[in-house]
């Protein structure tokens, strides 16, 4: 193939801890796409919203511990070494630097952030950058009007472009995500229950040995019947 770029997709998060529903997402992703790398960009996160005894670095190193023995899946460390807050187009720019205008950037997201997109430092400049790819559950609606609708009719893509065109395509990708958020690993253990089963072993163990999450500020869990 003539046009073929190397292609760079970001999955970013708090990953507080990291669990089964971002991993799987960040391989089916990488597989279905077919990118060259995937990267998972723990978010740095201001000293009043870290979860009470629970460093950065020890969210680092648990996912560092998720991705061991993982050559499809790689752990990208500039959010949490760049002092001050986390802002994406700070990231993508700082990557645009390093790599040069002949690579494929990919900034993958949900359909909840892409929401929520307006309300993001500097977003107009987020297509000007990279590719946005937008994962929906299978029968979610997009946005038929306002701001989100219009970026939509104006940059949609496929997945082609992403491998032709290094940045300004919105593709839209159905997938179904597996029914495990963090804030209620968080809730099983503040509670004394254990999470086994929804993350890796290796992380489970970090979190035991190390009393990660016994005491958290978050009263209630909308997720635990
Ligand atoms: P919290 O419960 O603390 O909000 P979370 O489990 O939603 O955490 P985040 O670190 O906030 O995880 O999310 C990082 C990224 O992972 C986001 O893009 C989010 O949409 C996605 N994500 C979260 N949970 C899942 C899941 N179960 N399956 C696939 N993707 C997920």
């Amino acid at each position: 193939m003539s046009n073929k770029l190397h292609t760079i997709a970001l999955f970013g998060g708090t990953f507080d801890p990291v669990h089964f529903g971002h991993l799987r997402m960040a391989l089916e992703l990488r597989q279905a796409l077919d990118f060259d790398e995937m990267r998972l960009v723990p978010s740095h996160q201001p000293r009043h919203r870290q979860t009470p005894g629970v460093s950065a670095g020890q969210r680092r190193q648990m996912l560092a511990l998720a991705l061991e023995g993982c050559d499809e899946l790689q752990l990208d460390e500039r959010e949490l070494e760049r002092p001050g807050p986390t802002y994406t187009v700070d990231t993508l720019e700082e990557l645009r630097a390093e790599l040069g205008d002949q690579v494929s950037i990919s900034f993958c997201m949900g359909l909840d952030s892409l929401l929520t997109l307006p309300s993001w430092h500097r977003w107009e400049q987020l297509l000007e950058l990279a590719h946005l790819v937008v994962v929906t559950r299978p029968g979610w609606q997009l946005p038929a009007g306002g701001e989100i609708a219009a970026v939509l009719k104006r940059h949609r893509g496929t997945i082609g472009d992403l491998h032709t065109e290094s940045r300004g395509r919105l593709v839209v990708r159905e997938q179904t995500l597996l029914p495990i958020s963090a804030t209620h690993i968080r809730h099983l253990i503040g509670s004394g229950r254990s999470p086994r089963y929804l993350l890796p072993a290796a992380v489970l163990n970090y979190i035991d040995d190390n009393q990660l999450y016994r005491e958290t500020a978050e009263s209630g869990d909308p997720s635990d019947e």
